[in-house]
Order: C-alpha cells, then sequence, then structure tokens
C-alpha cells in the first residue's frame, strides 16, 4: 500500500471520519521523493534511534522504521492513534508516544534507548508550523543529545534560520540556531504535495549539531539577550538596542561596544556570532 499516496491518505481520512485540525498543523505529505529526501538528509542508519515529531498517518515513520534500530514518535493528537495502529502494523519497532513534542523530555527518551544499545539519534519530522520555532529553540536549549535535526517547516523560516550577517533574513533565529549548529537546506518543497494544502511553501532543513561551540561564550543567557536585545529593535543601531537588555543603559552599552572595538552605529543585522560573543563577554566582565 502507497501510505502517502492522495488516494490513500484521503480513503483513510474517510473511513477513520478523520478531519484534519488547522489548529494544529496538519498537513500531510503524499510525495515520496520528499519523504525519501527526509530520510536520506538524516542519514539514518541500523544502530540508530530516530525520534519523529509528529508522525501524523505515519508515513515518514513507516520509512524511518525500515532503516533505524528504533523509531520513537511522538504524536499530540490521539484522534490519529488507532490510524498509525493500522499503518505501522508491520513495524515491531515503532512507539509512539501520544503526547505533546514541548513537554516532552527528550534526552530522557535518548538516555532510556542508550541502556539498549544504539548509535546515534537522529530527530526528524514534518513539523506542525505554528511552532516550529518553539520545537527547535526548546530541543537546542535542552541540548538535546542528538547528531542531527532534519525537519519540514515554512521555506521561509528554513531561510532565515541558514541566514548570514548583512542579508535581510538574518535575525535572532538565525544566529541563535547557528550557535548550536550548522544549517543545510536539503530540499525546496512546493505547497501542492500536502494534504490539505497550506498557504506557504516549505522547505526541509537539517541542523547538524555542533560538537564544540563556534565561539567561546562566559554566559551564555547573557549571550542570548543580546541576540534577542540587538534583533528586537533591528533598525535601531547597536548603542539603543543593547539598552532592551536589563541592566544595560546607553551609557553602559556605548562603552562595552568601545571596548569590543565595535562601532556603536552598526546594527544588529551586521554582527555575526564571534561578534555577539565578545559583546557579550564584555557585559559579563561588567557584571551585568
Ligand atoms: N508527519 C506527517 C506527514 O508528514 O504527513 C504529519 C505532519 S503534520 C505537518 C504535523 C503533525 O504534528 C500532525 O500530525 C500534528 O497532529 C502533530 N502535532 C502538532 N502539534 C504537536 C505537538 N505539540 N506535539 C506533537 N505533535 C504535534
Amino acid at each position: 500500500m502507497k501510505l502517502y499516496a492522495p488516494s490513500t491518505v484521503n480513503e483513510i481520512r474517510k473511513r477513520y471520519g478523520f478531519h484534519t485540525s488547522k489548529s494544529l498543523g496538519q498537513n500531510f505529505l503524499t510525495d515520496k521523493a520528499i519523504i525519501d529526501q527526509i530520510i536520506e538528509g538524516a542519514d539514518i542508519g541500523p544502530e540508530d534511534l530516530v525520534i519523529e515529531i509528529g508522525p501524523g498517518l505515519g508515513v515518514i515513520t513507516w520509512e524511518a522504521a525500515q532503516k533505524a534500530k528504533k523509531v520513537i514518535a511522538v504524536e499530540i493528537d490521539k484522534k490519529l492513534l488507532p490510524i498509525l495502529a493500522e499503518t505501522l502494523a508491520d513495524c515491531p519497532n515503532v512507539e509512539i508516544l501520544n503526547q505533546d513534542i514541548l513537554k516532552t523530555d527528550v534526552n530522557q527518551l535518548i538516555a532510556e534507548e542508550r541502556k539498549h544499545g544504539i548509535r546515534q539519534v537522529k530527530i526528524l519530522g514534518n513539523l506542525p508550523y505554528y511552532i516550529t520555532t518553539p520545537i527547535i529553540m526548546k530541543l537546542l536549549e535542552d541540548g538535546v543529545e542528538a547528531e542531527s535535526i532534519t525537519v519540514m517547516m515554512q521555506k521561509e523560516v528554513a531561510e532565515r534560520i541558514q541566514s548570514s550577517p548583512g542579508k535581510k533574513t538574518y535575525g535572532a533565529i538565525s544566529a541563535a540556531v547557528q550557535y548550536y549548529c550548522q544549517p543545510e537546506i536539503v530540499v525546496n518543497v512546493p505547497r501542492d504535495v500536502f494534504i490539505p494544502q497550506p498557504n506557504v511553501d516549505s522547505a526541509v532543513l537539517k541542523l547538524t549539531l555542533r560538537k564544540e561551540k563556534p565561539v567561546e561564550v562566559t554566559d551564555r543567557n547573557l549571550f542570548m539577550a543580546c541576540i534577542k536585545a540587538g534583533f528586537g529593535q533591528r533598525r535601531k543601531t547597536l548603542a539603543n538596542s543593547l539598552t532592551g537588555i536589563d541592566g544595560v543603559g546607553k551609557e553602559l552599552a556605548s562603552q562595552v561596544l568601545e571596548a569590543c572595538g565595535i562601532d556603536s552605529s552598526r546594527r544588529a543585522e551586521t554582527l555575526d556570532l564571534n561578534e555577539f560573543a565578545v559583546i557579550a563577554n564584555e557585559l559579563k566582565k561588567r557584571e551585568v
């Protein structure tokens, strides 16, 4: 059975009386070539654990189960459970957890599976678009012990994450994510391969987690606060935008920028990770 075929997706929906929920970001993938690119992008080995976010009808799950030692798929919608029991009946190595990924302790799941001998951990999924950024930032800020995160998202968000200083698309999400990982767009995906069709195009983004951070920061929260404040008022000069950090006034901001050798009339969108780190470390020295 071609689970991903539009006729199968519609047949399953009809037979189970299942109505897709817009508020849960349910747009089901119906293109085998794209599913294959997600699987290939994730580079799954036979000793690997796959954690899938939002299996839906199980189209990506089924393919991942053919390659991995085990797949744990986290799905919030309990109405999908009987469907997944049917579509994944021939995949004994799949476990479905009916819970919210934002409330899931992914590292605890991984620690449990490590006891049974897994090699690497690959996270993947076709993300519910309404929470793309919170999901990615939660995994990264929790220090998820995985090799990579290969996920479908709105194309515009993937482009922002992958952007670099000086580009219009460069923002807080680019700097924050790139501190933890190396992003790479695997494939762009047109909107017409989903049921129901979303209003935006998509892209599969692979985030390879860095073994070592690209810059040294003495206080990660302060580093992230600099990024947030800088882009929070991106049209303002750094001398002004850094005052968005608790305890930083205009005079301190100017002094710190001068000590760092960074022109205070520059804007956050021109700063690379190293410059954000230098500013954060200088603020830390001054006990911010
Ligand atoms: N993987 C399927 C596919 O590609 O056809 C479905 C992808 S659909 C874009 C997103 C899936 O994430 C849906 O099944 C939805 O119910 C689920 N979901 C939404 N919010 C979630 C959450 N907070 N935690 C876990 N799953 C969630």
